[in-house]
Protein backbone atom coordinates (compact mmCIF):
# COMPACT_ATOMS: atom_id res chain seq x y z
CA UNK A 1 0.00 0.00 0.00
CA UNK A 2 0.97 3.24 -1.00
CA UNK A 3 1.83 5.46 2.31
CA UNK A 4 -1.56 6.71 3.12
CA UNK A 5 -2.08 9.75 5.90
CA UNK A 6 -4.84 8.98 7.97
CA UNK A 7 -5.10 12.54 10.15
CA UNK A 8 -3.27 15.50 9.65
CA UNK A 9 -3.50 19.12 10.02
CA UNK A 10 -1.72 22.44 11.77
CA UNK A 11 -2.08 20.84 15.70
CA UNK A 12 -3.01 17.14 15.12
CA UNK A 13 -1.27 13.76 15.26
CA UNK A 14 -0.32 12.51 11.41
CA UNK A 15 -0.20 9.17 11.36
CA UNK A 16 1.38 7.45 8.26
CA UNK A 17 0.77 3.58 7.47
CA UNK A 18 4.47 3.57 5.90
CA UNK A 19 3.53 -0.95 5.80
CA UNK A 20 0.62 -3.07 5.89
CA UNK A 21 2.38 -6.21 4.84
CA UNK A 22 2.11 -9.50 6.12
CA UNK A 23 5.61 -11.65 5.55
CA UNK A 24 4.78 -12.53 1.80
CA UNK A 25 7.24 -10.56 -0.28
CA UNK A 26 4.86 -8.66 -2.84
CA UNK A 27 5.62 -5.10 -3.88
CA UNK A 28 2.11 -3.39 -3.40
CA UNK A 29 2.65 -3.84 0.68
CA UNK A 30 5.45 -3.72 2.75
CA UNK A 31 6.56 -5.04 6.24
CA UNK A 32 4.33 -3.54 9.10
CA UNK A 33 5.74 -0.13 10.00
CA UNK A 34 3.78 3.36 10.96
CA UNK A 35 4.76 6.68 11.75
CA UNK A 36 3.80 9.17 13.86
CA UNK A 37 4.24 12.91 13.72
CA UNK A 38 3.09 14.98 16.75
CA UNK A 39 4.08 17.88 18.40
CA UNK A 40 7.58 18.09 16.62
CA UNK A 41 8.31 14.20 17.64
CA UNK A 42 8.50 11.59 15.01
CA UNK A 43 7.44 8.06 16.14
CA UNK A 44 8.12 5.18 14.56
CA UNK A 45 6.54 2.28 15.10
CA UNK A 46 8.08 -1.15 14.05
CA UNK A 47 10.78 -1.69 11.25
CA UNK A 48 9.08 -4.09 8.87
CA UNK A 49 10.40 -4.71 5.45
CA UNK A 50 10.94 -1.47 2.86
CA UNK A 51 10.33 1.14 6.22
CA UNK A 52 13.48 3.23 4.86
CA UNK A 53 11.87 3.12 1.37
CA UNK A 54 8.60 4.79 2.29
CA UNK A 55 10.63 7.58 4.82
CA UNK A 56 12.49 8.41 1.42
CA UNK A 57 9.19 8.28 -0.06
CA UNK A 58 7.90 10.78 2.48
CA UNK A 59 11.15 12.80 2.55
CA UNK A 60 10.94 12.31 6.07
CA UNK A 61 14.84 13.33 6.94
CA UNK A 62 16.50 10.48 8.23
CA UNK A 63 18.40 12.21 10.72
CA UNK A 64 15.12 12.81 12.11
CA UNK A 65 14.31 9.60 13.38
CA UNK A 66 15.62 8.69 16.62
CA UNK A 67 12.74 6.89 18.61
CA UNK A 68 11.54 3.74 17.69
CA UNK A 69 8.93 1.53 19.20
CA UNK A 70 8.63 -2.25 18.72
CA UNK A 71 5.13 -4.20 19.18
CA UNK A 72 6.88 -7.20 19.23
CA UNK A 73 10.05 -9.24 18.00
CA UNK A 74 8.34 -11.08 14.77
CA UNK A 75 10.68 -10.58 12.53
CA UNK A 76 8.49 -9.06 9.91
CA UNK A 77 8.17 -6.22 12.28
CA UNK A 78 11.66 -5.88 12.82
CA UNK A 79 13.62 -6.80 10.15
CA UNK A 80 14.03 -3.19 8.73
CA UNK A 81 16.18 -2.27 12.16
CA UNK A 82 19.50 -2.56 10.34
CA UNK A 83 18.90 -0.93 7.24
CA UNK A 84 16.97 1.99 9.38
CA UNK A 85 19.96 2.18 11.94
CA UNK A 86 22.69 1.88 9.71
CA UNK A 87 21.81 4.01 6.75
CA UNK A 88 20.30 6.91 8.87
CA UNK A 89 23.85 6.88 10.09
CA UNK A 90 25.29 6.60 6.86
CA UNK A 91 23.29 9.36 5.14
CA UNK A 92 21.47 11.37 7.93
CA UNK A 93 25.14 11.51 9.99
CA UNK A 94 22.93 12.18 13.10
CA UNK A 95 25.11 13.06 16.06
CA UNK A 96 22.38 11.77 18.56
CA UNK A 97 21.75 7.99 19.55
CA UNK A 98 19.12 5.71 18.02
CA UNK A 99 16.19 5.18 20.66
CA UNK A 100 14.18 1.28 20.39
CA UNK A 101 11.68 0.81 23.23
CA UNK A 102 10.14 -2.72 23.11
CA UNK A 103 9.65 -5.80 24.90
CA UNK A 104 11.98 -7.96 26.53
CA UNK A 105 14.56 -9.23 23.96
CA UNK A 106 15.33 -5.92 21.95
CA UNK A 107 18.46 -5.67 23.90
CA UNK A 108 19.71 -8.56 22.48
CA UNK A 109 18.15 -8.68 19.34
CA UNK A 110 20.34 -5.01 19.25
CA UNK A 111 23.36 -6.14 20.63
CA UNK A 112 23.40 -8.80 18.01
CA UNK A 113 22.84 -6.81 15.20
CA UNK A 114 26.10 -4.18 16.32
CA UNK A 115 27.91 -7.70 16.60
CA UNK A 116 26.88 -8.87 13.37
CA UNK A 117 27.77 -5.09 11.52
CA UNK A 118 30.67 -4.70 13.88
CA UNK A 119 32.89 -4.70 10.99
CA UNK A 120 30.93 -2.01 8.79
CA UNK A 121 30.46 -0.12 11.82
CA UNK A 122 34.26 0.36 12.91
CA UNK A 123 34.91 1.38 9.57
CA UNK A 124 32.67 3.78 9.09
CA UNK A 125 33.62 5.38 12.52
CA UNK A 126 37.58 5.07 12.15
CA UNK A 127 37.82 5.40 8.89
CA UNK A 128 35.40 7.40 6.84
CA UNK A 129 34.61 9.68 9.91
CA UNK A 130 30.65 9.24 10.84
CA UNK A 131 29.88 10.70 13.87
CA UNK A 132 30.49 8.11 16.68
CA UNK A 133 27.15 8.88 18.65
CA UNK A 134 25.34 8.07 15.33
CA UNK A 135 25.55 4.88 15.62
CA UNK A 136 24.76 4.24 19.17
CA UNK A 137 21.64 2.59 19.80
CA UNK A 138 19.89 2.97 23.27
CA UNK A 139 17.48 0.45 24.18
CA UNK A 140 14.62 -0.15 26.47
CA UNK A 141 12.66 -2.82 27.47
CA UNK A 142 9.54 -1.80 28.70
CA UNK A 143 6.07 -2.98 30.37
CA UNK A 144 3.05 -1.67 30.29
CA UNK A 145 2.80 1.92 31.04
CA UNK A 146 3.75 5.09 29.55
CA UNK A 147 7.55 4.49 28.18
CA UNK A 148 7.77 8.02 26.55
CA UNK A 149 6.83 11.83 27.57
CA UNK A 150 8.11 14.75 25.08
CA UNK A 151 7.00 17.90 23.88
CA UNK A 152 3.61 17.33 25.51
CA UNK A 153 3.45 13.42 23.51
CA UNK A 154 2.77 10.82 25.36
CA UNK A 155 3.18 6.90 24.38
CA UNK A 156 1.90 4.28 26.61
CA UNK A 157 2.42 0.77 25.89
CA UNK A 158 -0.15 -1.85 26.81
CA UNK A 159 -0.05 -5.75 26.52
CA UNK A 160 -1.88 -7.50 23.87
CA UNK A 161 -3.10 -10.63 22.75
CA UNK A 162 -0.19 -12.47 20.26
CA UNK A 163 0.38 -15.62 21.94
CA UNK A 164 2.57 -17.62 21.55
CA UNK A 165 4.43 -14.30 21.58
CA UNK A 166 4.70 -12.69 24.75
CA UNK A 167 4.49 -10.31 25.90
CA UNK A 168 3.51 -8.17 22.57
CA UNK A 169 2.58 -4.74 22.78
CA UNK A 170 0.05 -1.87 21.20
CA UNK A 171 0.40 2.02 21.81
CA UNK A 172 -1.73 4.82 22.34
CA UNK A 173 -0.34 8.18 21.38
CA UNK A 174 -1.75 10.90 23.15
CA UNK A 175 -1.09 14.91 21.82
CA UNK A 176 -2.95 18.22 22.64
CA UNK A 177 -6.40 16.25 23.72
CA UNK A 178 -5.86 14.13 20.60
CA UNK A 179 -5.17 10.23 20.44
CA UNK A 180 -4.03 7.17 18.23
CA UNK A 181 -4.04 3.47 18.98
CA UNK A 182 -1.53 1.31 17.43
CA UNK A 183 -3.18 -2.23 17.90
CA UNK A 184 0.30 -4.42 17.02
CA UNK A 185 -0.66 -7.88 15.95
CA UNK A 186 -2.96 -9.06 18.31
CA UNK A 187 -6.35 -11.34 18.67
CA UNK A 188 -9.81 -10.17 19.96
CA UNK A 189 -8.30 -8.36 23.30
CA UNK A 190 -10.19 -6.76 25.92
CA UNK A 191 -7.07 -4.70 26.70
CA UNK A 192 -6.70 -3.24 23.55
CA UNK A 193 -10.47 -2.26 24.14
CA UNK A 194 -9.56 -0.59 27.42
CA UNK A 195 -6.92 1.31 25.90
CA UNK A 196 -8.73 2.69 22.83
CA UNK A 197 -11.72 3.93 24.92
CA UNK A 198 -12.82 7.81 23.17
CA UNK A 199 -9.18 7.46 20.98
CA UNK A 200 -9.91 9.10 17.43
CA UNK A 201 -8.08 6.91 15.95
CA UNK A 202 -7.55 3.24 16.07
CA UNK A 203 -5.24 1.15 13.73
CA UNK A 204 -6.49 -2.43 13.71
CA UNK A 205 -4.10 -5.18 12.73
CA UNK A 206 -6.36 -7.31 10.13
CA UNK A 207 -4.62 -10.54 8.36
CA UNK A 208 -5.99 -13.06 6.41
CA UNK A 209 -5.31 -15.66 9.08
CA UNK A 210 -7.33 -18.60 7.54
CA UNK A 211 -4.91 -18.84 5.08
CA UNK A 212 -2.67 -19.51 7.70
CA UNK A 213 -4.84 -21.45 9.15
CA UNK A 214 -5.54 -23.60 6.14
CA UNK A 215 -1.99 -24.15 5.79
CA UNK A 216 -1.45 -25.38 9.60
CA UNK A 217 -4.52 -28.15 8.66
CA UNK A 218 -3.06 -31.25 7.34
CA UNK A 219 -3.34 -30.38 3.83
CA UNK A 220 -2.03 -34.06 2.66
CA UNK A 221 -5.09 -35.86 4.02
CA UNK A 222 -7.85 -33.57 2.88
CA UNK A 223 -10.06 -35.37 -0.15
CA UNK A 224 -12.10 -31.79 -0.64
CA UNK A 225 -11.31 -28.05 0.15
CA UNK A 226 -13.83 -25.49 0.89
CA UNK A 227 -13.70 -21.70 0.33
CA UNK A 228 -15.48 -18.90 1.64
CA UNK A 229 -15.41 -15.85 3.26
CA UNK A 230 -17.23 -14.68 6.31
CA UNK A 231 -19.44 -15.90 8.99
CA UNK A 232 -20.49 -18.98 6.95
CA UNK A 233 -16.72 -19.66 8.02
CA UNK A 234 -17.91 -20.77 11.66
CA UNK A 235 -20.89 -22.34 10.37
CA UNK A 236 -18.95 -24.85 8.70
CA UNK A 237 -15.79 -25.51 11.38
CA UNK A 238 -18.14 -26.96 13.82
CA UNK A 239 -19.90 -29.55 11.57
CA UNK A 240 -16.76 -30.05 9.49
CA UNK A 241 -15.15 -31.18 12.59
CA UNK A 242 -17.62 -33.54 13.44
CA UNK A 243 -16.76 -35.27 10.08
CA UNK A 244 -12.84 -36.28 12.34
CA UNK A 245 -10.50 -38.04 9.13
CA UNK A 246 -13.27 -37.21 6.48
CA UNK A 247 -13.01 -33.60 7.15
CA UNK A 248 -12.50 -31.11 4.18
CA UNK A 249 -10.14 -28.55 4.49
CA UNK A 250 -11.65 -24.83 5.07
CA UNK A 251 -9.84 -21.62 3.87
CA UNK A 252 -11.53 -18.59 4.33
CA UNK A 253 -10.85 -15.78 2.45
CA UNK A 254 -10.46 -12.52 4.31
CA UNK A 255 -9.43 -10.70 1.49
CA UNK A 256 -11.24 -10.94 -1.88
CA UNK A 257 -9.93 -7.64 -3.04
CA UNK A 258 -7.27 -7.88 -4.44
CA UNK A 259 -7.16 -11.47 -4.96
CA UNK A 260 -4.63 -12.98 -3.15
CA UNK A 261 -3.15 -15.06 -5.96
CA UNK A 262 0.06 -15.60 -4.15
CA UNK A 263 -1.09 -16.87 -1.34
CA UNK A 264 -3.64 -19.08 -3.10
CA UNK A 265 -1.13 -20.91 -5.84
CA UNK A 266 1.34 -22.09 -2.53
CA UNK A 267 -1.51 -22.96 -0.68
CA UNK A 268 -3.59 -24.74 -3.46
CA UNK A 269 -0.98 -27.28 -4.59
CA UNK A 270 -0.52 -28.74 -0.97
CA UNK A 271 -3.48 -30.43 -1.00
CA UNK A 272 -2.59 -33.21 -3.01
CA UNK A 273 -5.09 -35.44 -2.92
CA UNK A 274 -8.33 -33.09 -3.22
CA UNK A 275 -10.24 -33.70 -6.09
CA UNK A 276 -13.04 -30.89 -5.11
CA UNK A 277 -12.77 -27.46 -4.35
CA UNK A 278 -16.07 -25.65 -2.94
CA UNK A 279 -17.14 -21.93 -2.98
CA UNK A 280 -19.73 -21.71 -0.32
CA UNK A 281 -21.60 -18.35 0.08
CA UNK A 282 -24.82 -18.03 2.28
CA UNK A 283 -25.76 -15.13 -0.42
CA UNK A 284 -27.82 -15.78 -3.24
CA UNK A 285 -25.69 -16.57 -6.39
CA UNK A 286 -26.64 -12.93 -8.20
CA UNK A 287 -25.37 -11.37 -4.81
CA UNK A 288 -22.15 -12.85 -3.18
CA UNK A 289 -18.43 -12.81 -4.34
CA UNK A 290 -19.32 -16.03 -6.59
CA UNK A 291 -19.65 -14.06 -9.50
CA UNK A 292 -16.50 -12.28 -8.95
CA UNK A 293 -14.71 -15.22 -7.72
CA UNK A 294 -15.20 -18.15 -10.20
CA UNK A 295 -13.09 -16.94 -13.30
CA UNK A 296 -10.29 -16.78 -10.85
CA UNK A 297 -10.82 -20.01 -8.97
CA UNK A 298 -10.91 -21.31 -12.28
CA UNK A 299 -8.16 -20.18 -13.40
CA UNK A 300 -6.06 -21.43 -10.82
CA UNK A 301 -7.72 -25.04 -10.50
CA UNK A 302 -6.58 -24.93 -14.59
CA UNK A 303 -2.97 -24.25 -13.45
CA UNK A 304 -2.95 -27.54 -11.00
CA UNK A 305 -4.73 -29.50 -14.13
CA UNK A 306 -1.58 -28.50 -15.94
CA UNK A 307 0.22 -30.19 -13.17
CA UNK A 308 -1.43 -32.94 -13.34
CA UNK A 309 -3.72 -32.44 -10.38
CA UNK A 310 -7.33 -32.15 -11.44
CA UNK A 311 -9.98 -30.52 -9.23
CA UNK A 312 -13.58 -29.97 -9.43
CA UNK A 313 -15.16 -26.75 -8.85
CA UNK A 314 -18.56 -26.34 -6.94
CA UNK A 315 -20.72 -23.68 -5.92
CA UNK A 316 -23.22 -24.26 -2.74
CA UNK A 317 -25.18 -20.68 -1.59
CA UNK A 318 -28.58 -19.22 -2.27
CA UNK A 319 -30.13 -19.72 -5.86
CA UNK A 320 -30.47 -16.18 -7.65
CA UNK A 321 -32.76 -14.19 -5.82
CA UNK A 322 -34.05 -10.56 -5.83
CA UNK A 323 -33.35 -10.15 -2.21
CA UNK A 324 -30.57 -11.63 0.09
CA UNK A 325 -33.22 -12.37 3.01
CA UNK A 326 -35.26 -15.47 2.96
CA UNK A 327 -38.49 -13.28 4.37
CA UNK A 328 -38.97 -16.03 7.05
CA UNK A 329 -36.78 -16.32 9.97
CA UNK A 330 -37.58 -20.49 9.84
CA UNK A 331 -37.00 -20.91 6.05
CA UNK A 332 -33.34 -19.03 6.38
CA UNK A 333 -32.50 -21.65 9.01
CA UNK A 334 -33.44 -24.58 6.71
CA UNK A 335 -31.72 -22.66 3.55
CA UNK A 336 -28.83 -22.17 6.39
CA UNK A 337 -28.62 -25.58 7.38
CA UNK A 338 -29.35 -26.80 3.61
CA UNK A 339 -26.06 -24.84 2.15
CA UNK A 340 -23.57 -26.39 5.41
CA UNK A 341 -24.90 -29.82 4.54
CA UNK A 342 -24.61 -29.58 0.99
CA UNK A 343 -21.17 -28.14 1.23
CA UNK A 344 -20.05 -30.88 3.46
CA UNK A 345 -21.29 -33.84 1.10
CA UNK A 346 -18.96 -35.11 -1.50
CA UNK A 347 -20.49 -35.31 -4.70
CA UNK A 348 -17.60 -36.85 -6.28
CA UNK A 349 -14.79 -36.04 -8.98
CA UNK A 350 -17.15 -35.52 -11.66
CA UNK A 351 -15.95 -32.16 -13.34
CA UNK A 352 -19.05 -30.81 -14.11
CA UNK A 353 -19.40 -27.38 -14.31
CA UNK A 354 -20.37 -25.25 -11.61
CA UNK A 355 -24.05 -25.12 -10.85
CA UNK A 356 -26.57 -23.74 -8.35
CA UNK A 357 -27.45 -26.33 -5.99
CA UNK A 358 -31.51 -26.41 -5.40
CA UNK A 359 -32.75 -24.43 -2.77
CA UNK A 360 -35.08 -26.14 -0.08
CA UNK A 361 -38.34 -24.55 0.94
CA UNK A 362 -38.36 -20.76 1.57
ZN1 LIG B 1 3.41 -10.87 14.84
Amino acid sequence: MAAENLAQGPCDIRVTLLGTGVPTPVMERFGPSTLVEAGGEILLFDAGRGVLQRLFQLQTPLKAVRSVFLTHLHSDHVVGIPVLWLTRWLVGRPEVPLRVWGPLGTKALMAHLEQAYQGDIRIRRDEEGLPPQGVIVVVEEITEGVVYEHNGVKVTAFEVDHYPIQPAFGYRIDYAGRSVVLSGDTRFNENLIRFAQGVDVLVHEVIAADLQRARASDPERAERVLMCTGKVYYDLLPEAEKLGAQRPAIIRLEQLYTFPWGELRQVLPRYRRAKELVWVQEEPLNMGAWRYLEAKLRELVSELESEGHSMAIRYVGRPERASPAEGYPAAHAAEQSRIIREALEFKGASSAPATMTKAGQG
